[in-house]
């Protein structure tokens, strides 16, 4: 599943189990991969005249006859010829074709062993040489079937659409807040659940319904697909010596992966319930001083010894985590460890976390423990390449056996009574017949003799083959639309060329697949579409002048398959920059150009990617720079600060439900220097399921490489389209809410038109009835979508907890990532309409009451002269601390970066959650002073100034940013290995990180390396130098420090403490 594109060639690097190009090779060699990189793009002769070969393909779609627009006006801006330029590359060498992933054909390979390495793919920064291209061979394909818009209404039968929708106006999606309230469901009928868990199958499946290399391979992380990030050739040097070479490869594999408990929790294997224990932290209460919950008022002292309170202590090695254990569910690692998962019947952390890992029986022990229900959920997560690939199963024309009442999907809990012949839906309780061609007889355990050869009755994850039903169309292809800025400010500061520059390259790694489809539009005030069809001499500008009321030209001229355009593309790209180099065209019609690349890609569907610079000022959602008008109303206050915060009007909001429905997901990349508006521009990202990426500010020198990098991944990562999910639970629990990156027709479902492995939708649940102790209670996410090689899939997620009576399993069994990315999710959502202090308010208090119902129910001592934390929750303080002190809740900060902010947290992932507003900060000047110390990754050390020494160099990453701070009084030898230069004066500002020929310099590298393969993201990286500006925001980090207007961790802890004396007396 490592690539977005539909391909009849296995993606390099990437290692499905039957079509692996690498198998049996040394996965880390370098020129294996360099050569797997080739394997798309067969060598052929240079053609550099684009007319000369090739029939000229049907059109893909059916025509509309656009051209008799009478206001298309005339090609305008012809293109210098061909340029046959000539890019050094490795030369493609005869590689073999795979075949085409087939459905249930080949065996499934066996899964890789625990210790096996991932295959790797290395830097490929040399883009293919121009004119090495060969013409397609053979017969273009015939164009698919479309049944274009329906009006088909979803069923009740869950996610079954893949086609464009109607929209029913009504619900918009709006993620859960803080105080939750009743919503007016009614509950599910029917007798209480019989839950009944089969044993834990345990042991290799023998039925391997076979993996294709889209679903059922094992969705390895980025560096598997090659490394994500790579060093573009425009203004940044790349390290003299590979970032990704086969360290990093020996560093992963990690061959017997060791049982370690993490350090953050007492020492147990994971998967059993931890044993109770509390952190005692001896407090004396400060004897005066007004405590305020906002933290903004606090006086008086504390005894606390800052070197005894909670801090992270991650742990360096791999944890095995078998996902039941005897019939149990076991409580997963760490979401931010490194951990490799057995899927014995619960599915992945990965894919579902749960807040608690026990189910409260009732609502009212669930409001005592002040703790919320909520499911993490991230469906197409990529798993460890150590783990099992998920298994495909093909039921055949009836497609998947469901309940026939809630329609839940087969899974292991459901169970098999009267000699197998009806079963017991696990999710509402009712009783099916079996159907007769899926009948087994039960062994004596009541178990299905047949249970552990079926994936569906014997995994938690398993990936059903849609039938025609789950179709109102033919599976979309895989389209992509670039649209870019080329207005004066987008060409002055080089944005538009690192964009070009940014999609040649990332186009590079397409395979040429009929599946895949490009177009290409550039905008200022007017919109400018590109004819790329190789029948013409070269690409061909069509320009829409009207931008209020836009049309497209004819769809099939400018969406054209890849494998037809790439030429014309590249030349293009190349040419942007320079063909606009005069313009002085100011204004950027963005809502116009993206409802006519909308227009074009109306009958497909795809992805659309678009490139601003500036404030949208004219066309159609054209905004103004509310930000200076917020500023002079200074008497106005917050209240107006807030609607900065909110979209400016409708506008956008309107257009994006109509992209959402008919399945165009909308990703933003923001290369500017100035206010844009997120705010209002987020909307469009937000509700196709697309995401903004944001490079504030601007620099075409250090920011081109992060946005290739960032483009590069976006396209190649893990995907689907045309998705629908729906989230089930058991009768006694409903769905609440879902919050995240999609767009909500009817209450029970989510749209996705784009969904990707990096997407996270949070679901928060509450009671309508109670649940027996001792029974269970499942959750089930069932997931439809389109995968990028054009299959219709369903992937089923089934995650089954025990419910509990005891208020004290709860605190022992919560989990720390999940609880704090669901505050940090539901703070999010408040930004645009509560007032920042409020939020901090909230936040601190629902810590508090949580830590207090904990204090007041469970914990055994009675001196209040002790602040008692729940080990599993002993971080709580800490995280919220560092939230209250975030970008998005911090008392100054610029608007849009609070927008962004708040547009990011809706969507990440839970491992992702942690970091960003509690950075990890290592030590680089002693990066090498343990000798033999293999570790890429050194201790991390307290954010806390105090640690921050003058003769120190630091690193800092948060997922997003990675900043090196450089004391005045550092070594100059130090210096002069990791810089180059022997003083701190002489550091470029405009900081580029270099490797030199050393052994700490190497280690740097290694290290930023390793960071940027475990965030799945390139950092940006900025250069921090004490007693300078940068210097001031690195400190702002200092999340222990006390500031101005906010607490130290101690303070906050004594905060914290008070309020829960206060609370007990
Ligand atoms: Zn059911």
């Amino acid at each position: 599943m490592a690539s977005p594109v539909p391909s009849r060639v296995p993606r390099p690097g990437y290692a499905p189990p039957s079509f692996n190009p690498n198998l049996g090779r040394t996965p880390d060699s370098l020129a294996d991969n360099m050569q797997n990189l080739q394997i798309n793009r067969p060598p052929g002769p240079p053609s550099s005249m684009p007319n000369l070969s090739g029939p000229r393909p049907p059109p893909p779609f059916a025509n509309q006859p656009f051209s008799s627009s009478p206001n298309l006006t005339p090609p305008m801006a012809s293109f210098p010829g061909p340029t046959p330029v000539s890019r050094p590359g490795p030369p493609p060498s005869g590689f073999p074709r795979a075949a085409p992933p087939p459905i249930g054909s080949p065996q499934a390979n066996p899964s890789p062993s625990f210790a096996s390495g991932r295959p790797s793919g290395p830097p490929f920064s040399q883009p293919q040489p121009f004119g090495l291209r060969a013409p397609p061979q053979g017969v273009f394909p015939s164009a698919p079937t479309m049944t274009g818009p329906t009006t088909q209404p979803l069923s009740d039968q869950g996610p079954m659409s893949n086609g464009p929708h109607m929209f029913t106006q009504g619900t918009l999606p709006g993620g859960p807040r803080f105080p939750s309230v009743g919503s007016n469901q009614q509950p599910p009928v029917g007798p209480p659940p019989m839950l009944s868990s089969p044993q834990a199958p345990i042991g290799q499946s023998i039925h391997p319904f076979p993996g294709t290399p889209m679903s059922s391979a094992p969705l390895g992380p980025p560096s598997q697909l090659g490394p994500p990030f790579l060093a573009t050739s425009q203004g940044v040097q790349p390290p003299s010596a590979t970032p990704y070479g086969s360290q990093m490869w020996q560093m992963q594999s990690r061959p017997g992966a060791s049982l370690v408990p993490g350090t953050m929790q007492p020492p147990r294997m994971f998967g059993m319930p931890p044993p109770p224990t509390n952190q005692y932290l001896p407090l004396v209460p400060p004897l005066m001083g007004h405590m305020s919950a906002s933290g903004t008022s606090i006086t008086g002292q504390s005894k606390i010894d800052p070197d005894q309170i909670p801090r992270p202590n991650p742990s360096s090695s791999v944890i095995l985590f078998e996902t039941r254990q005897n019939n149990q569910a076991g409580y997963p690692p760490p979401a931010t460890s490194d951990y490799i998962v057995k899927d014995t019947g619960n599915c992945s952390p990965r894919y579902m976390r749960c807040t608690i890992n026990q189910v409260p029986c009732s609502g009212d022990l669930l409001t005592t423990s002040s703790m919320q229900l909520a499911l993490m959920v991230q469906p197409l997560a990529l798993p460890h390449p150590s783990e099992e690939p998920i298994q495909v199963v093909d039921f055949g024309e009836g497609g998947p056996v469901r309940c026939s009442r809630c329609k839940g999907y087969i899974n292991p809990f459901m169970k098999f009574i009267d000699q197998g012949r009806r079963f017991i839906c696990n999710l509402c309780g009712f009783t099916d017949e079996t159907p007769r061609d899926y009948h087994c007889n039960l062994g004596p355990d009541g178990r299905r003799r047949d249970a552990d050869e079926r994936p569906e009755l014997c995994r938690g994850t398993v990936e059903f083959v849609a039938t025609k039903e789950y179709m109102v169309r033919e599976p979309m292809p895989a389209v992509f639309f670039f649209i870019i800025d080329v207005s004066m400010n987008a060409i002055q500061t080089g944005a538009t060329a690192a964009a070009c520059s940014a999609i040649s390259q990332a186009i590079s790694d397409l395979p040429e697949s009929p599946r895949t489809m490009v177009g290409i539009a550039t905008f200022d005030s007017n919109i400018h579409f590109y004819n790329l069809k190789r029948a013409l001499q070269q690409p061909l500008m069509l320009i829409v002048p009207d931008v209020q009321d836009v049309y497209t030209p004819l769809e099939s001229d400018v969406i054209v398959q890849l494998a037809e355009c790439r030429q014309h593309l590249e030349q293009l790209l190349e040419t942007v920059p320079t063909m606009f180099q005069n313009n002085r065209v100011a204004d950027s019609a963005f809502g116009a150009a993206i409802k006519a690349a909308f227009l074009a890609m109306k009958s497909t569907g795809g992805r659309l990617l678009v490139f601003q610079s500036v404030l949208p000022s004219v066309g159609i959602g054209a905004l103004s720079a509310r930000e200076a008008e917020g500023r002079t109303n200074v008497s106005a206050g917050e209240k107006e600060i807030h609607k900065l915060l909110q979209p400016a009007d409708k506008t956008l909001k309107t257009m994006a439900i109509e992209l959402a429905e008919y399945q165009v997901c909308v990703d933003v990349f923001i290369t500017t220097q100035t206010y844009i508006d997120i705010a209002s521009i987020s909307v469009v990202p937000r509700t196709t399921g697309g995401q903004v990426y944001y490079y504030y500010p601007f620099s075409a020198l250090s920011d081109s490489a992060k946005l290739y990098n960032d483009l590069r991944w976006n396209i190649t990562r893990p995907q689907g389209f045309e998705a629908v999910m729906r989230i089930r639970c058991s009768q006694g629990l409903q769905v609440q809410e879902y919050s995240g990156n999609f767009c909500k027709r009817i209450p029970t479902d989510v749209d996705l038109p784009g969904i990707d492995c990096d997407k996270t939708i949070m679901v928060t649940f509450k009671h309508d009835d109670k649940f027996q102790e001792g029974s269970e209670c499942a959750f089930q996410c069932a997931l439809l979508y389109t995968t990028v090689y054009g299959q219709r899939r369903i992937r089923i997620h089934t995650l089954s907890l025990p419910c509990t009576t005891v208020l004290s399993n709860l605190f022992r069994s919560a989990d720390l990532d999940t609880q704090f990315t669901c505050f940090l999710k539901q703070a999010g959502n408040e930004i645009p309409t509560t007032p920042r202090y409020q939020i901090r308010e909230q936040i601190t208090n629902l810590c508090i009451n949580v830590l207090h119902s904990y204090r007041k129910f469970c914990a055994t001592v009675s001196s209040s002269g002790q602040l008692i934390l729940p080990e599993g929750l002993k971080l709580f303080p800490l995280y919220t601390l560092a939230l209250v002190k975030s970008t998005g809740l911090r008392t100054d900060g610029r608007i849009d970066d609070r927008s962004y902010w708040a547009t990011h947290v809706s969507s990440i992932s839970t491992p992702l959650a942690v970091p960003l507003v509690h950075p990890r900060m290592m030590a680089i000047h002693s990066l090498i002073s343990k000798e033999d110390d293999e570790s890429l990754i050194p201790p991390t050390i307290p954010l806390s100034s105090a640690d921050v020494t003058d003769d120190g160099i630091f690193l800092l990453e948060n997922g997003e940013d990675c900043l090196i701070y450089v004391g005045n009084m550092v070594n100059s030898d130090i210096l002069q290995q990791i810089f180059g230069v022997p003083s701190v004066d002489e550091i470029p500002t405009q900081f580029v990180l270099k490797q030199y020929d050393n052994k700490l310099s190497k280690k740097l590298n290694n290290l930023v390396n390793e960071i940027r393969r475990q965030r799945c993201s390139y950092l940006r990286l900025r250069l921090c130098k004490k007693g300078d500006p940068s210097g001031m925001l690195f400190l702002t980090y200092m999340i222990e420090d006390k500031t101005p207007g906010s607490l130290s961790y101690v303070e906050f802890l004594v905060l914290v403490h008070r309020q829960i004396q206060t609370k007990m007396a």
